[in-house]
Order: structure tokens, then sequence, then C-alpha cells
């Protein structure tokens, strides 16, 4: 077992949830990228060590527990990234603007972007918010600009 197993382990027992190979798996998937992860990307990498409704129940409990969060894209489909330390069982923290690439697609925590504060009408109350901003990442930017240079 490596170091980074041991770490997703402890993370696991910290949040109260037993030790399974799928739930490992699946933290393991998701803390080894930069990005978050689509739900047929993810069932995808999980190949046959799990079925739907295994990997529907891991992150079903995951987000209960405050570990991982969900991002729906521009087209609806459901995408999960690890948390920062601050969420819990109780809420969530994930108050970041979450940016999605139109050319790889890909969805990255803006964790340093706070969502701004706002005022709602009295009598309203904001229970999730969700802000998206589309465009072109920095690994893509870097792509289109050396083959323009090489043009
Ligand atoms: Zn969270
Ligand atoms: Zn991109
Ligand atoms: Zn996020």
């Amino acid at each position: 077992m490596d170091n980074n197993t041991a770490l997703l382990e402890e993370l696991l027992v910290k949040k109260g949830l037993k030790r399974t190979a799928p739930r490992l798996q699946v933290l393991e998937i998701l803390s080894g990228r930069d990005s978050a992860t689509s739900q047929p990307y993810l069932e995808q990498l999980m190949g046959k060590s799990a079925d739907r409704v295994t990997l529907y129940r891991v992150l079903q409990a995951f987000e209960e527990k405050g570990i991982i969060h969900k991002v729906l894209d521009s087209h609806g489909t459901a995408n999960y990234a690890i948390c920062s330390g601050k969420c819990t069982a109780k809420a969530h923290h994930d108050e970041h603007v979450h940016f999605n690439c139109n050319r790889c697609q890909k969805i990255y925590c803006l964790d340093n972007v706070k969502v701004p504060s706002f005022k709602v009408p009295a009598g309203f109350r904001v229970n999730h918010l969700n802000l998206i901003a589309t465009g072109t990442c920095a690994a893509c930017a870097d792509q289109i600009n050396s083959s323009l240079l090489n043009q």
C-alpha cells in the first residue's frame, strides 16, 4: 500500500465511512485529477470493479459526508470534484467558481475565485449556489498559441 492510499483510507475513516474497494478506487481517481470527473467517465474508469448502482451509492455517500461536490456541466451532466478540507457532513463550503472549458470540456474548481456574495429578497434562503464560467482553459490557450506560432 502506498502513501497516497493510506491517506485516502485515513480520510474515509475520519469521515465515518468503512473502507471498501470501490470507495477507495473512486477516491483515488478523483483525487488524482486536476479537474472534475464526469459520472460517465468515472463509470468507464471503474470498469468492471463496480456496477452503476454501487458507484451511485459511493458518490452519494461521499457527497453527504463532505468529501466531494457535484458540478453540472453545460450539458447537465454530473461531474464530481474533491472538496477542500473545510467541507463536513453538515455543510459544504465550495463557494468557488467552476470553469468549464469549451475546448477540452474539463471542469476546473477555481478554489481561489470565490463566488461573489449578494443579497436575496427577504424570506429567501440560498442553500446552494452554482456559478460556472465557460471559455478556454490555460492549457488549451497554450495549445492554441503554439499551433499559431507553428503555422
Ligand atoms: Zn464540499
Ligand atoms: Zn481546455
Ligand atoms: Zn469545485
